[in-house]
């Protein structure tokens, strides 16, 4: 068991006021108020482990207060450090410091690495996170889009932010612009004692996870090595803030408003830890998210160190002396730190160990450098895939809860309906009979289970008994709404006059809400008729859920009707589509038979022409070779068509040029063939007219004229017949 180590500093006066009548004066470790050129004031003195005046520098404080707690830290101690104090006081300034003077935060993470570095035997895992409470609620600083996040235990990890983003870190460096891109996304705002006043809690957390070095190859574990983890919070409070002071409204208000809460809680919880063992029954950590976060900080298995800081000025006596207060009653509290050894998979170092290896074995022979940054680079991924995965899981545990709420209160509306419908039926009997064999108060108290009706005996909803019953809650850390009653004003008053809150008194029971009956009128023919009202109201209910029911039915047949009218569409056009199926080889057997046909024409007008040398003759073999290119090429598309049971659209343009060049050849072959007979007629004539010759030139032309009818007809016969085929 250890104190927490707490120490004071007091800020350099910011304006000197002349007409002040005391100051504070600092004696190596004691405070007091003195009056301006004379004796001290009694009753105010106090003494911490240290106390700084105004020319101490952060390095100073680092030095005395937590440089110890770092080193632990590094051992495998979980460590805390957090700045405590009103607006304005320094704490900021004590944590971040400035360029020429690097706060906590900076020289921890400095000093971390160095340390680590020295350090030959083990191996260290680095992984940092930055958040803020702000008006209640955990917010991502490395993520903004990380909002609301909510905290849960587990034996493995202890309390832990889920969904909090964690980056593994090689340097000091690598932190340093991790922690200025953070501080972008804080909050921060105006108000009459700061220009940049912090309006939240922030919590930089470093995990360091270590593992001692075996003497074979780098990094070959056995698995029953443990591995130590500890947790290192360094922590800025927001500053408690009295409205009339700072002169906010609006937003600032708020803000005020919650920062003033969960600093009284804080004050609470120390107070809480300072009394007796005897009298620490209960300690109200869940009371607000920050001391839930550092539960382990105060009172449990860690080192901390808290630095209270003040302000000079005599305008702020009251919350002076509220701040050396708190740093007196935080001087009592203990710990109890253990250096923290897991042997499970709770450490990163022991579940990303395969995977390393693996990359190791890979990359040997590589640049030593090359090596460690594709570890590093690893290492962030398989960690960005776990918080990811566990962000999933806790979604869909939240999911899972909500839908066994929603069957409990299913289930719970079930019962009530019964049992108030058993009553009233009993009820009814009873009035009939002039007597009630059991009275609904003594058959409800007859009643164990609590999903039944609920007792009208049961405590109005009003306060909780017992704390044990509120520590039983799932863990959201709420913060009790019975403080919004609290004025503002009195919840500074609490946090620096040291007022201890009655949280008990405050609590109102979060548990399921039972229904109350006044306890004055509860005679039978009372209930009787509340009952009836309720059961009238339940059977007005199942009405309209039968309308709906109805409705919902009404609805169904319809749908049913349109399904059976789609069917019948489409058996339709299954039909319909066998035809489609079996007309190409229709067309195929078509085809065939209006080819032998043409071929017996032609044979026939064939035998017409006397010497196969007459224009005619000609003219019946230009068409007889055309008709065999056409229907060759319609055979070719219809066997085509069957095997693939569609044709292709670029067929179509295929057979319109096929349809395009055999007439251009036709109509060129007749035009030569009239202009011939044409010439040789009138030759004939001028030089022998017979009248013979004259019939076969006439008996010519008339074959002509036919041919190119028939062939004519042939074309808008193929052109057809494929148009068919195609749409
Ligand atoms: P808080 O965080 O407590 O609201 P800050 O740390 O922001 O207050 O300090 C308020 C102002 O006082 C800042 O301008 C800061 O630079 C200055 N200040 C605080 N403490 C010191 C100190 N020890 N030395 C010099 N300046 C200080
Ligand atoms: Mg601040």
């Amino acid at each position: 068991m250890e104190k927490i180590c707490v120490a004071v500093r007091v800020r350099p006066p910011i304006c000197h006021e002349n007409s002040s009548s005391t100051f504070w004066r600092v004696d190596d470790n004691q405070i007091s108020l003195h009056k301006l050129h004379g004796s001290p004031i009694s009753c105010v003195s106090y003494a911490f482990d240290h106390v700084f005046d105004e020319n101490c520098s952060n390095s100073d404080i680092y030095e005395l207060l937590t440089k110890d707690i770092i080193h632990a830290a590094v051992d495998g101690f979980n460590g805390t450090s957090f700045a405590y104090g009103q607006t304005s006081s320094g704490k900021t300034f004590t944590m971040n410091g400035s360029s020429n003077d690097p706060g906590i935060i900076h020289r921890a993470v400095n000093d971390i690495f160095q340390k680590i570095n020295i350090i030959s035997d083990r191996e260290f895992l680095i992984r940092v996170s930055y958040m803020e409470i702000y008006n209640e609620e955990i917010n991502d600083l490395f993520a903004v889009e990380n909002q609301k996040l909510q905290i849960h235990e587990n034996l493995e990890r202890g309390i832990f932010v889920a969904g909090l983003r964690e980056e593994i870190v090689n340097n000091a460096e690598q932190v340093m612009k991790l922690l200025e891109s953070g501080e972008v996304n804080r909050h921060f705002g105006e108000t009459n004692m700061n220009a940049r006043s912090s309006r939240s809690h922030t919590i930089f957390r470093v995990v360091i996870e270590s593992k001692g070095k075996d003497t074979g190859s780098f990094g070959d574990y056995s698995s029953s090595d443990a591995i130590r983890v500890s947790v290192l919070n360094l922590v800025d409070l927001a500053g408690s803030e009295r409205i009339a002071k700072t002169g906010t409204g609006g937003v600032r208000l708020k803000e005020g408003k919650y920062i003033n809460k969960s600093l009284m809680v804080l004050g609470n919880v120390i107070n809480k830890l300072s009394d007796s063992a005897k009298q620490r029954a209960h300690i109200p950590y869940r009371d607000s998210k920050l001391t839930r976060i550092l539960q382990p900080a105060l009172g449990g298995n860690a080192k901390t160190s808290i630095i209270c800081t003040v302000a000079p000025e005599e305008i702020h006596i009251e919350e002076t002396k509220g701040t050396l207060l708190f740093a007196s009653r935080a001087k009592r509290v203990t710990n109890c730190a253990q250096v923290n050894e897991v042997l499970t998979d709770a450490a990163l170092l022991k579940r990303q160990k395969l995977e390393i290896e693996e990359l190791r074995r890979k990359l040997q022979g590589s640049h030593a450098e090359v090596l460690e940054q594709e570890i590093l680079k690893l290492r962030n991924d398989m960690l960005k895939y776990e918080l990811e995965r566990e962000k999933l899981e806790m979604e869909l545990e939240k999911e899972r809860r909500s839908h066994k709420e929603r069957d409990r209160y299913i289930r719970d509306q079930l019962m009530m309906i019964e049992n108030l419908s058993s009553l009233v039926s009993d009820g009814d009997g009873s009035s009939s009979q002039g007597s009630m064999k059991e009275s609904p108060i003594e058959e409800c108290n007859n009643r164990g289970d609590g999903f039944k009706t609920p007792c009208f005996r049961a405590a109005p909803k009003a306060f909780v008994a017992k704390r044990s019953n509120y520590s039983q809650l799932p863990d959201l850390s709420p913060l009790p709404d019975s403080f919004s009653d609290v004025a503002d004003e009195d919840t500074w008053f609490k946090i620096n006059k040291g007022y201890i809150a009655d949280l008990d008194s405050l609590q109102t029971t979060p548990a399921r809400k039972v229904q109350s009956f006044p306890p004055e009128d509860v005679t039978p023919n009372y209930l009787n008729k509340k009952y009836k009202t309720e059961l009238q109201n339940l059977k007005r209910r199942l009405e309209l859920v039968t309308e709906e029911k109805n409705e919902l039915q009404r609805k169904l047949a319809e749908d049913i009707e349109v399904k059976d009218r789609l069917k019948g569409d489409i058996s339709k056009l299954k039909q319909e589509a066998l035809l489609a199926r079996e007309m190409p080889q229709r067309l195929c057997d078509s085809v065939t038979s209006f080819k032998d046909t043409y071929e017996e024409v032609l044979s026939k007008m064939q035998r017409y022409t006397f010497d196969g040398k007459s224009s005619t003759a000609k003219l019946l073999r230009c068409i007889c070779e055309i008709g065999s290119i056409l229907f060759s090429t319609m055979e070719t598309s219809i066997s085509n068509t069957t095997d693939r049971h569609k044709l292709s659209s670029g067929n179509d343009s295929l057979i319109q040029e096929y349809n395009k060049m055999l007439s251009e050849k036709l109509k060129s072959t007749i035009t030569s063939l009239i202009l011939s007979e044409t010439a040789s007629s009138e030759d004939k004539q001028t030089k022998t007219p017979c009248s013979c010759n004259f019939e076969v030139a006439a008996w010519s032309r008339y074959h002509v004229s036919i041919l190119v009818l028939f062939f004519v007809m042939i074309l808008g016969y193929f052109v057809s017949f494929f148009r068919t085929l195609i749409f």
